[in-house]
This record gives structure tokens, C-alpha cells and sequence, in this order.
């Protein structure tokens, strides 16, 4: 039997979370189908036990329900607990299992994808929201040598830092605060959705920086403009984040790993013609 899964979040009509599990599928030979299903911003719990009890097997949880699909895990792997917000959800006659693999898809994607080893590197976080508090784990755990999370509302950067002051040399600061230069600047805000860059002081580029924004699209986000024209020299969107977050979850739930590289390509050539 054809095995049910699903991605659930609202906003959910432009998720290329069905096509990228096609092509897992259909490249493992695996037998799933995967749907978008648009949950009411009141009824995410209830529509999360509607598909399992439909046989859904595993669900991807996307804005705005990370949190609450968090809270609605009976389990809790190690690194959705740090993250503080659960992405991807296992069901079985135990229970549902939670798991956030936002932060590995980052770290592959610089890593692996883009060739960019972190160990050692000087890292500026923008953003203080889910997206970012879900990548600090992981961005501690490949040996960074110093992390600064900045963010509009400072305080909340402070916080977040806080949180991880034994994992490793971080900081929580303001946008005005920030001491460059930086070897990799990631956006993880909202405010290229909103067509807007993030206001940076100079320097905070460093010679061979990467600037890297979670959010991607068919044209150059104003964040990765904005670093261009401040001399960084390697520029990246998140479609490959998004490609290597699916590849984790189907990991999760298939026990076998799919080669992201084709897939990526694929996505990339179809955002292009759109
Ligand atoms: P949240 O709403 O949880 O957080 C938004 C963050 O952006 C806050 O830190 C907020 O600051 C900041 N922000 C919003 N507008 C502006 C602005 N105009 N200038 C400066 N800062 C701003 O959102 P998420 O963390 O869930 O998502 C953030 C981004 O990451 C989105 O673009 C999302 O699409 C992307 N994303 C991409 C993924 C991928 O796989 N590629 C995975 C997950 C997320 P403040 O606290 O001051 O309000």
C-alpha cells in the first residue's frame, strides 16, 4: 500500500515540498505519496490527527505551526528540543515522534552543497525568530569559531544566545551593534518577504565572505543585493537549505537517504523558467 505523507502549514498553496519528495520517491523507488495540506491557523492539531488517522505516516510542519507541532509531540528528538520547534513529525503506535532538520539542511547546504567548511569561521545570524533558533545548534556543532546573532529587536537576540552560552562563543546583539568583519552572514529574518533589506553597518563583510538568505525566489533577494554591493564575493539563497531539510525528513521516515545535487538542479532550473 502507498504510503501517506504530507506537509502541513498556512500559507501552504507555493510549497515545493510535494515536487521535492516526488522526485525523492521516484529517484529511491520508494512507494509515498506527499500532499500540501492547508491547515486552519485554529486547527492545526486537529488537522494533523485527521491525516494520521487517514494513514498518514509522517508529516513536514511549516509556518506558522512549528512551535505548536512542538508542543504536540509526544517525543522529542534531541535536536527539535534544542531548536525549540519541530519541522518534521513521525506517526506510529507510539505516539508522534518530533524532529527539526531545518538546521542540518543549513549546515549541508553550506557544507557540502556550496563547498564553505564553517570550523573556525566567524558567523552572523540575522534574525532572532524560529528560523534562526532552530539552525543555532547545528551552527555551533560544526566547530564555529564565533557565532553573533543580531537581530531588530535586540532583546530577543540576547536571548536566544543566552540559551546556547554552553554550546559555544556566541553573542546576542542589535542590527547598530554588530562588529564585523564576518566570514559568513546569514539572513534568517523575514524582511526579504517583505521586499526589504536588512540595514547592515560597513565592514561587515569580510575578504571571500558568504552571504547566504534563507529566503529564495526567481529574482536576487534585496538581501543578497544589498551584500553584493558590499563586496561579498559568494551569494546563496535557501533553496538548497529547503532541498536538504527534505532530504533529512525522508531520511527519517524511508531509513535511505536521497541525492539532493539532481533534485536541487531541477528546482533551480524550474524557478528560472517561472
Ligand atoms: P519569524 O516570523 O519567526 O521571524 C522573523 C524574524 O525576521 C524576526 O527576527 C524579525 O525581527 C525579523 N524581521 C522581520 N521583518 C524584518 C525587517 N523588515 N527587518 C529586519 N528584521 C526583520 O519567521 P521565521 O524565522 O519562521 O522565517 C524567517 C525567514 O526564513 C523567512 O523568509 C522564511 O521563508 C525563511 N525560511 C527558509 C527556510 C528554508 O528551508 N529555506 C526554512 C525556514 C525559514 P523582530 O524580532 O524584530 O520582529
Amino acid at each position: 500500500m502507498t504510503d501517506r505523507y504530507a506537509v502541513l502549514g498556512n500559507p501552504i498553496g507555493h510549497s515545493k515540498s510535494p515536487a521535492i519528495h516526488a522526485a525523492f520517491a521516484a529517484q529511491t523507488r520508494q512507494d509515498i505519496r506527499y500532499e500540501a495540506i492547508l491547515a486552519p491557523l485554529d486547527g492545526f492539531t486537529q488537522a494533523v490527527a485527521a491525516f494520521a488517522a487517514a494513514g498518514g505516516r509522517g508529516a513536514n510542519v511549516t509556518v506558522p505551526f512549528k512551535e505548536e507541532a512542538h508542543r504536540l509531540a509526544t517525543r522529542l528528538s534531541p535536536r527539535a528540543v534544542r531548536a525549540g520547534a519541530v519541522n518534521t513529525l513521525t506517526f506510529s503506535g507510539e505516539g508522534i515522534a518530533g524532529d527539526n532538520t531545518d538546521g542540518a539542511g543549513l549546515v549541508a547546504d553550506i557544507e557540502s552543497n556550496l563547498g564553505f567548511p564553517l570550523a573556525g569561521k566567524r558567523i552572523l545570524l540575522l534574525g532572532a525568530g524560529g528560523a534562526a533558533r532552530g539552525v543555532v545548534g547545528p551552527l555551533l556543532d560544526t566547530g564555529a569559531g564565533h557565532l553573533t546573532i543580531a537581530n531588530r529587536t535586540a532583546a530577543k537576540a540576547r536571548e536566544l544566545a543566552h540559551l546556547f552560552v554552553h554550546h559555544g562563543n556566541i553573542l546576542g546583539c542589535g542590527l547598530p551593534e554588530i562588529e564585523g568583519p564576518f566570514d559568513a552572514v546569514i539572513n534568517a529574518t523575514a524582511a526579504s518577504l517583505a521586499g526589504e533589506a536588512v540595514p547592515l553597518p560597513a565592514g561587515v563583510f569580510g575578504p571571500g565572505a558568504l552571504a547566504y538568505d534563507m529566503m529564495y525566489g526567481q529574482a536576487e533577494t534585496p538581501f543578497l543585493a544589498a551584500a553584493r554591493a558590499a563586496g561579498a564575493t559568494r551569494l546563496a539563497d535557501g533553496l538548497g537549505m529547503l532541498v536538504e531539510q527534505a532530504a533529512e525528513a525522508f531520511l527519517l521516515w524511508r531509513g535511505i537517504r536521497p541525492e539532493t545535487a539532481p533534485v536541487l538542479a531541477a528546482l533551480r532550473a524550474q524557478l528560472a523558467r517561472a
